[in-house]
């Protein structure tokens, strides 16, 4: 039987909580922020074999296993499906729905199918609503009846998380974001500028919505600690709106400060989507 190419590596955080999760001591709510989103997600594959893998204790993962072969991540491969892993995507562009949380949190009251237990992973937490997020706490502060259970919360930085959340939970961090590709993040400032020159012009949100969209998808942004994708943005429109004369130049310099702010906004734990969701409805509101 060829098992699956696990590659374990990771910060000395993570590979104690996957020595952890082999002995089935896993903390039941871990947060793995930081990292690319492929990093969390490998991350989150690999906790969650090692917690239901039937291999002896060192070996876990082992990747051959019929838990192990059948724990993927859902949309890579339909063919595979662990009754007791439990994944739950983002349905929304925002956020993640507060019926599919509720779903998650009942399955959670349930003893696990077939392995000794269940894990259930949230792949955007920073997209939860406050009102799932509470109903996730309820079921943290209540003791597992009947088999071990974890919930993997990912997310770009653990501050995207509510307090009350964060403080019941383990969090590892998986490392810096992905560097940040300074000449697509002027692309998109630049494209962003134009359409609300464009928007301007015709009335039609659609242009300003997409390149709103296409902004907040750069990985840049999705840092919260950083503030410099926030600042290139700024700078770039500002150069654009120089080119303009009258009211074009004046919603662009505002557009630019806006764009400034942001960074302060991410620092409190508003996601790039909102905020840029955000500036948009502002200036389609003017
Ligand atoms: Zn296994």
């Amino acid at each position: 039987v060829s098992g699956l190419d696990l590659a374990i590596d990771g910060p000395p955080a993570f590979l104690s909580s996957l020595e952890a999760a082999r002995r089935g001591r896993l903390y039941p709510s871990v947060i793995l922020h930081g990292g690319s989103f492929e990093k969390r997600r490998d991350a989150a594959l690999l906790l969650a074999r090692a917690v239901l893998c039937e291999a002896e204790i060192a070996s876990r993962p082992c990747g051959a296993c019929r838990h192990c072969r059948r724990i993927a991540w859902p949309d890579s491969d339909s063919q595979r499906f662990h009754p007791d892993a439990t994944w739950l995507l983002r349905d929304l562009k925002t956020s993640t729905s507060v019926e599919a949380t509720r779903a998650l949190m009942q399955a959670a009251q349930m003893a696990p199918f077939e392995a000794r237990g269940q894990v259930f992973v949230i792949a955007n937490a920073e997209t939860l609503t406050p009102e799932a997020a509470n109903a996730m706490l309820k079921v943290l502060e209540e003791p597992p009846v009947r088999a071990p259970r974890n919930f993997l919360l990912l997310a770009p930085s653990r501050l995207d998380l509510l307090p009350t959340l964060r403080s019941r939970s383990l969090s590892i961090f998986l490392g810096a974001a992905e560097p940040l590709d300074r000449a697509e993040i002027e692309d998109r400032a630049a494209r962003l500028a134009r359409s609300l020159v464009d928007f301007r012009r015709d009335g039609s949100p659609l242009h300003l919505i997409l390149a709103a969209g296409d902004l907040a998808d750069d990985a840049g942004f999705q840092d919260a600690r950083a503030a410099e994708p926030w600042a290139r943005a700024a700078a770039t429109v500002l150069r654009v709106g120089e080119r303009f004369e009258g009211e074009d130049r004046r919603a662009l310099l505002d557009l630019s400060q806006e764009l400034l702010a942001a960074a302060e906004w991410r620092l409190r734990g508003i996601t790039a989507e909102r905020i840029v969701e955000g500036l948009v409805s502002r200036h389609l509101a003017r």
